[in-house]
């Protein structure tokens, strides 16, 4: 029987980053994945082909839209070859994670496929073509997440779907409906809207996207309806049924009336749940939480001392890069070093166009706190570099600390923010103050000039260019 010092369960962008830094840091790693495919959601399901799909979509609403304001003229009409579309994004996925096959080897990272299931604490059966067994003195959990539902809702996979078969439909929708105004109904609606289809949201709160900062969140969906995206918010939906190819979805209303939604696709995004399954948790003795989450100490170690959990199947946000510190983490907590994650500075992002991005405290939550803080917000519409590319939506929100001018937040609407908020994740990371970021030269003329004028804004109102 093979001994390994570490064996990985799940090869998402917990545990494939996890598997690395162990094998840099000398230790005899195993990785199992039960897929013959590594990467888990976020390269073949998740991350990567949403964005292969939202920057298709996003190059061909440019050029039916937005190409003759710059002077390009295409004769003849543009059209959308969905299939290839489709297929490209196959070809980013092939890509990405033939990628990582490459990683595991380089790093002599012996890959099992096959579902991983404790025999004991120490002892993994892996069930693929055939069924073997390893040895392993420490191991990470790292199985992610899978689509949750609503009690009621029957997933067929085909007109009532998940994000999974929403990245490949085998057409675009006529009419769309989303249960779900969060990161993936947005995400996913803005592709089809794009394409072609009705879109209506059906949201359960009164915004979308409402753990991110209010102001946000109405930006972004005063963008989305001038695409034409509708939403219903405050709705509670009660009931989804299939007839032939239409899905009616039944909702009520805030002042409890009844509305009826018709389309031929129903994309339920309510948010994802922790994957426990055939992981053989109790063999081992690990305690899984209520909301079926591997419970981990601030270690992100179990109850048995030598297992560890990361990434979406513990708690905390449902992030990539929040798995992958988690990863690196647990690996240098093995190898003795001391390591820290601040989740405080973890960033958000959602993907549609203008893109959403924050870091630290939204504005509600200071209030909710009783944190004394000032705002400096500055306009992308008043760079001349959003005025150069056309994109003018969205804003630059800075919150500091009223006495000590520290940094506690910043919360982003616009073009390219997705890449900004590194800026403000640093800035935070070193205890900033806006006065620090005021006095650090952006270059001219960029869409990272909004960080320094909102961190003016914050700081007397300095502002130049508004
Ligand atoms: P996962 O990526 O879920 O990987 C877990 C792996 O474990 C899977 O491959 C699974 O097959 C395997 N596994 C499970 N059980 C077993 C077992 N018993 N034996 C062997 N293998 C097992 N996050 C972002 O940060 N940015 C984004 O842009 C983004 N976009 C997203 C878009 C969509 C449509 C979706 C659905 C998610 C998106 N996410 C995004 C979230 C991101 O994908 C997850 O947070 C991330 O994948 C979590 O990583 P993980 O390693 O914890 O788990
Ligand atoms: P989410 O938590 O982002 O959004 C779910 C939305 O559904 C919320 O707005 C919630 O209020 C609403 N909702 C819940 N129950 C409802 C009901 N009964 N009726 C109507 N609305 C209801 O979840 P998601 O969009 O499914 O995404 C799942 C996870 O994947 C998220 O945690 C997210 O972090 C991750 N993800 C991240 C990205 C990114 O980083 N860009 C992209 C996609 C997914």
């Amino acid at each position: 029987m093979s001994v390994y010092d570490v064996a990985v369960i799940g090869s998402g962008p917990g545990g494939y980053v996890a598997a690395i830094r162990c094998a840099q840091l000398g230790m005899k790693t195993a990785i199992i994945e039960k897929y013959n495919v590594l990467g888990g959601t976020c390269l073949n399901v998740g991350c990567i082909p949403s964005k292969a799909l939202l920057d298709s979509s996003h190059r061909y609403e440019d050029a039916i839209k937005h190409f003759e304001d710059h002077g390009i003229e295409i004769p003849g009409e543009v059209k959308v070859n969905f299939k290839k579309m489709v297929e490209r994004k196959a070809s980013v996925v092939d890509q990405t994670t033939k990628g990582i096959d490459f990683l595991m080897s380089k790093n002599n990272i012996d890959v099992f496929t096959g579902v991983g299931s404790f025999v004991d604490a120490t002892h993994i059966e892996i069930k693929g073509e055939e069924t073997q067994t390893i040895e392993a003195k420490h191991t990470i959990i790292a199985t992610g997440s899978k689509p949750s539902t609503l009690p009621f809702i029957t997933l067929d996979k085909e007109r009532v779907i998940t994000s999974t078969e929403a990245l490949k439909l085998p057409e675009v929708p006529k009419h769309l409906v989303v249960i779900g105004g969060g990161v993936i109904g947005l995400e996913l609606g803005q592709v089809y809207r794009r394409l072609g289809a009705e879109v209506s949201v059906i949201e359960y709160m009164d915004r979308i996207i409402p753990t991110m900062d209010s102001a946000q969140s109405k930006e972004l969906t005063k963008a989305l309806k001038k695409q034409g995206v509708k939403f219903f918010l405050s709705h509670k939906v009660s009931d989804v049924t299939r007839k032939g190819d239409e899905v009616t979805i039944t909702a009520t209303d805030k002042k409890d009336k009844e509305v009826t939604f018709t389309g031929d696709y129903c994309l339920v995004s309510v948010g994802r749940k922790p994957n426990t399954e055939g992981l053989g948790a109790d063999k081992a003795g690990i305690k899984i939480t209520e909301r079926g989450q591997v419970e981990v100490n601030d270690h992100l170690q179990t109850n048995i001392s030598n297992i560890y959990a990361i990434g979406d199947v513990i708690k905390g946000a449902m992030l990539a890069h929040k798995a992958e510190e988690e990863g690196v983490f647990v690996a240098e907590t093995l190898a003795g070093q001391k390591p820290h994650i601040d989740y405080n500075l973890i960033p958000g992002v959602v993907y549609t166009w203008p893109e959403v991005a924050s870091v630290g405290k939204t504005e509600e939550q200071l209030k909710e706190t009783k944190v004394a803080y000032k705002v400096g917000q500055f306009p992308m519409r008043a760079l001349g570099r959003s005025r150069a590319s056309g994109d003018i939506e969205g804003f630059v929100k800075i919150l500091t600390d009223e006495t000590t001018d520290e940094v506690l937040g910043v919360h982003m609407v616009g073009a390219r923010v997705a890449d900004l908020i590194a800026e403000a994740v640093v800035a935070m990371e070193f205890r900033a103050s806006a006065e620090d970021i005021s006095r650090m030269s952006h270059a001219h003329p960029t869409y990272a000039e909004a960080v320094k004028e909102a961190a003016l804004a914050a700081t007397g109102d300095r502002a130049l260019h508004i």
